[in-house]
C-alpha cells in the first residue's frame, strides 16, 4: 500500500535536489507508512525507508508498515535517524518546517553529521495527498455515508425545543454507534442569529420555530475525514431569511457545477462569490469557498481568493458558500465532492431543497 506513495514522494525530491525527507508531521508518517500511532518519524530517499518508533508501538508497527521500510525501535527518534545516516557523503536532507519545532531542529542538527545540509521543505507530502487513490476516495465517501444516515436518525426526533448543544451530542453518538472512529470535528449545531457565526459553538439554548438552523458535521472512518453542511428551515420562515437560503442555494449549485480537472481554486470560489456578491451580500461571506478532506478535515487544495493550486482528479474538495447576516441568520450548504477525470461525484447524499425540520 505504501510503495507507491514512497515512490511518488521519491519523484518529488528529485526535482527539488533533495537526497532524503525527514517526514516528522504524524498524519504525513500515517499516508506515508500507514502506521496510526502517535509517535514516529519516517526518512524516505532513494534506497532508503525508514521507519522509527518507540517501543510501545513494535507489534503495531509491524502489523502496519509495510516490509519495504526498515523498522526501527528507538526512546530519541530524531538521535536514531541521525546515527543511522552515513558521515561521509554530503547530503540535503529535507525536514518539515510547517511541523518540526526549533527546538526539536536545533537537536536533529546537533545530532546530524557535518556533511547533512537541512533544507526546509515543508508542503511535499501535503501535496501528493491532496490526490487521493481509489481506495482513499472509497473510505471517504463510506465516512460521508455514516455521516448523512446519522444526521437523519436525529433529525427524525426533531430539533424545536432541544438544545443546539444536545443535537451535537445526538449527532457524535449516532455517528460513533454506526461505527466511525470518531467525529470529524465537533459537529456545528446553531439557530437563528447564533447561525450567523461561521463557526458557532453549540449552546444549552432551546432550537425555537420559524428560524434557519445551521449544521455542520462529519465522521472519521478508518481515519478518513466528512464534512458536510445543511440549514434546515424550523417552520415558516421570514421572506427575507428565505431569500438568503435561495441565494446560498444558487451558490452552491453553479460553483459545484464548475468542479473539475482544470480551474483554479480561486476560480471555482470566483462562482460562489459573483452571485452572492450580486445579491448584496458581499459582505457577509467571508470565508473561502472550500477545502480539501483526507486524513484531515482541512488539507490541500483550498478554494479560496487565495487558491491557487490547479485542481485535478482524485483531489476531494467540499463547496461551502454561506451568507452569515449578524444579528439574523446564517446560511451554509456544504457537499464533499470528489473531483473525475471527467468532472466529479457528490459524495454528500442529502437534498439541498430547504427542508422544514419542526
Ligand atoms: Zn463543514
Ligand atoms: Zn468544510
Amino acid at each position: 500500500m505504501s510503495q507507491p506513495r514512497a515512490e511518488a514522494l521519491i519523484a518529488q525530491l528529485a526535482e527539488r535536489e533533495l537526497d532524503a525527507l525527514l517526514v516528522t508531521n504524524l498524519v504525513n508518517v500515517r499516508w506515508l507508512t500507514g502506521f496510526s500511532g502517535s509517535n514516529a518519524v519516517a526518512l524516505a530517499g532513494p534506497g532508503v525507508r525508514r521507519f522509527v518508533t518507540d517501543f510501545r508501538y513494535l507489534s503495531q508497527a509491524a502489523e502496519q508498515v509495510g516490509e519495504s521500510w526498515e523498522r526501527e525501535i528507538a526512546t530519541d527518534l530524531l538521535g536514531r535517524v541521525a546515527e543511522g545516516i552515513d558521515s561521509e557523503t554530503p547530503l540535503r536532507l529535507g525536514f518539515d518546517d510547517e511541523d518540526l519545532s526549533v527546538k526539536r531542529h536545533a537537536t536533529l542538527a546537533g545530532a546530524l553529521p557535518g556533511s547533512v545540509q537541512l533544507v526546509a521543505a515543508g508542503g511535499i507530502v501535503e501535496q501528493l495527498r491532496a490526490v487521493k487513490d481509489a481506495a482513499e476516495i472509497a473510505k471517504i465517501r463510506g465516512a460521508a455515508r455514516l455521516a448523512d444516515a446519522a444526521l437523519e436518525e436525529v433529525l427524525e426526533a426533531g430539533l424545536v425545543g432541544r438544545t443546539e448543544r444536545e443535537i451535537a451530542m445526538e449527532i457524535e453518538f449516532a455517528m460513533r454507534r454506526r461505527g466511525a472512529d470518531a467525529s470529524a470535528f465537533s459537529p456545528i449545531v446553531a439557530a437563528g442569529p447564533h447561525g450567523a457565526l461561521p463557526h458557532a459553538v453549540p449552546r444549552e439554548v432551546p432550537i425555537p420555530a420559524g428560524t434557519l438552523v445551521v449544521i455542520d458535521w462529519g465522521a472519521q472512518l478508518d481515519g478518513y475525514a466528512s464534512d458536510c453542511t445543511r440549514t434546515f428551515a424550523t417552520g415558516e420562515l421570514d421572506p427575507r431569511d428565505r431569500a438568503v437560503y435561495d441565494v446560498v442555494l444558487h451558490a452552491q449549485e453553479e460553483a459545484l457545477a464548475a468542479v473539475r480537472p482544470g480551474p483554479t481554486g480561486r476560480e471555482v470560489d470566483a462562482v460562489a462569490r459573483a452571485i452572492i456578491d450580486d445579491a448584496g451580500h458581499a459582505e457577509h461571506f467571508g470565508h473561502g469557498l472550500g477545502h480539501g478532506v483526507g486524513l484531515e478535515v482541512h488539507e490541500a487544495p483550498r478554494l479560496s481568493k487565495q487558491g491557487t493550486d490547479v485542481l485535478a482528479a482524485g483531489n476531494i474538495v467540499t463547496v461551502e458558500p454561506g451568507v452569515y447576516v449578524p444579528g439574523a441568520i446564517g446560511v451554509r450548504i456544504e457537499d464533499l465532492v470528489a473531483i473525475t477525470p471527467e468532472g466529479h461525484e457528490v459524495l454528500s447524499g442529502l437534498p439541498k431543497e430547504l427542508r422544514v425540520v419542526t
